[in-house]
């Protein structure tokens, strides 16, 4: 019988797994993770994160993992040759680093022996980025059209749960077991629970609640969808077995969600270089400034604007934050302290325990107008209207920034009309709003000019 490796990246979970499935249909198989130091090196409070999920994942699949550090363009092949495997199983990565990666161990295996190879099956998506093309071969560039061609195109039911015979005793860094992590319980079954737990009680509302920051309604799965442990493909199946189908508003509305990051998985693979780059080529001229004492301001949550600085606040305390924070917090950085978006989109990163390039560098281009979908330039988010629009009560404002919890209800969001707003030491605004709407328009309108 022959030994295969089921190399674990983005998949960290054993159901509806078919990279996991092909691995087991080829012998018996040793379960690796390599940590790659270039991705630790960047992974802030992710690197705990995943830690506890691979902890728990050893402890689903009953067998230590291996775990190598390492660059896995040396570490992979080195493996295989040490305990004799010919293929390697992977779910396709689809990031430009991880695509890079993943070609040069390709070609590294086929120098280790003979027959050993790079086998690659699904991916982290429901439809694997690059299937979805316009009819006449070109990528779609619109979100509302690709959701379309997305829903028709359609995704396999989730693959069964494969028996595996997992060969233990290869040496390597030991894991230790999930409790030992200190982390609120993670990996496959607490997401699968808490999914089910969001079906049954948070589904139906969700639709209506998703935007509003001080109700806990939406599902919290991003990190777990990150590490793969949940695969999209399994979430989309329970929302089509929902009684009122997949139209019903909450099964639709999260559908519409999971297909955004489907599309800026898409948008990323044909455009490996807008994870730090504009997408839109014809607005490289716009002028941003380099301000590095309001960009501080902004990381620590001091900014004067109290749902900007609740958001912010919320991030380095909890690693999350709330998507329609995402967007007020990345549009103040662009918009109002014309601070170009790599800036906040790296501080995001850098923190964000769901943080994943392309939804992340997306998701400030759509905001900066710099990406897909761009929304017409003079919609800027006006943090005070949209603090008492979506935290009426300004229950969330208060939760995170404890020196506006003496102003009652919606007057949390604007302490300077209070006498008392600031009574305990709550900063000054850093910018007028209004004018520097106006500043981010003239500077749209100049870069407009010069195209
Ligand atoms: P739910 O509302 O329960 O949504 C379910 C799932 O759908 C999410 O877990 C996520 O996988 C997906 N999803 C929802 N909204 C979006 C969206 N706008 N774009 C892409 N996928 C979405 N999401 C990340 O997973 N990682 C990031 O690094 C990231 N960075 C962002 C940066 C900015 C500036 C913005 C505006 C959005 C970003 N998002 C990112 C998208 C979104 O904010 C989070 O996915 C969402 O807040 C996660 O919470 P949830 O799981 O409770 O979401």
């Amino acid at each position: 019988m022959s030994t295969s490796v089921m190399w674990f990246r983005r998949d960290l979970r054993t159901s509806d797994h078919p990279a996991l499935c092909a691995a087991a249909d080829a012998g018996d198989v040793v379960p690796l993770f390599v940590l790659d130091p270039l991705l630790l090196a960047s992974a802030g409070p992710r690197k705990a994160r995943l830690l506890a999920s691979l902890a728990a994942l050893q402890d689903e699949i009953g067998t230590p993992m291996v775990l190598r550090f390492g660059n896995p363009v040396d570490v992979v092949p080195a493996l295989v040759a040490e305990i004799g495997a010919t293929e390697v199983h992977v779910s396709a990565e689809t990031t430009p680093y991880g695509r890079r990666r993943d070609a040069t161990v390709a070609a590294r295996l086929a120098q280790t022996g003979p027959g050993a190879r790079l086998v690659a099956t699904g991916s982290p998506y429901a439809v694997t980025p690059g299937r979805v093309l316009k009819e006449s071969g070109d990528p779609y560039r619109v979100f509302t059209p690709f959701l379309r061609a997305w829903t028709e195109h359609g995704w396999r039911a989730p693959a069964e749960r494969p028996e595996v015979a997992w060969r233990s005793g290869v040496p390597g860094e030991r894991l230790a077991p999930a409790e030992g992590h200190g982390l609120a319980a993670v990996g496959e079954r607490t997401a699968r629970e808490r999914w089910d737990e969001f079906v049954a009680n948070d589904l139906t509302a969700y639709a209506g609640v998703r935007d509003r920051p001080d109700l806990d309604g939406t599902s919290r799965l991003s990190a777990a969808l990150k590490y793969g442990e949940l695969h999209p493909r399994t979430l989309l199946a329970d929302l089509r077995a929902d009684p009122k189908g997949i139209t019903a508003d909450g099964s639709h509305r999260f559908a519409v969600e999971l297909a955004w990051r489907e599309f800026y998985a898409h948008v990323l693979w044909h455009r490996p270089d807008s994870a730090w780059r504009d997408w839109r080529e014809d607005l490289a001229g716009l002028r941003y400034d380099h301000d590095p004492v309001l960009l501080e301001r902004w990381k620590q949550g001091r900014t004067g604007f109290p749902l900007v600085d609740a958001g912010m606040r919320q991030l380095l305390a909890q690693g999350w934050m709330h998507n329609r924070v995402r967007m007020v917090t990345a549009s103040f950085l662009v918009k109002d302290l014309h601070q170009w978006w790599p800036h906040g989109a790296r501080h995001f990163l850098a923190h964000l325990t769901d943080g994943d390039v392309a939804s992340n560098s997306h998701g400030w281009q759509w905001v900066a107008g710099t990406g897909t979908d761009a929304a017409p330039y003079f919609r800027i988010f006006n943090p005070v209207t949209q603090g008492r629009r979506f935290d009426p009560n300004g229950d969330y404002v208060r939760r995170w920034v404890p020196e506006l919890r003496h102003l009652d209800g919606a007057a949390a969001h604007e302490p300077w009309r209070h006498p008392r707003g600031h009574a305990h030491g709550y900063p000054e605004r850093v910018i007028d709003h209004a004018h520097e709407r106006s500043e981010a328009l003239a500077r749209h309108a100049e870069a407009s000019d010069q195209r």
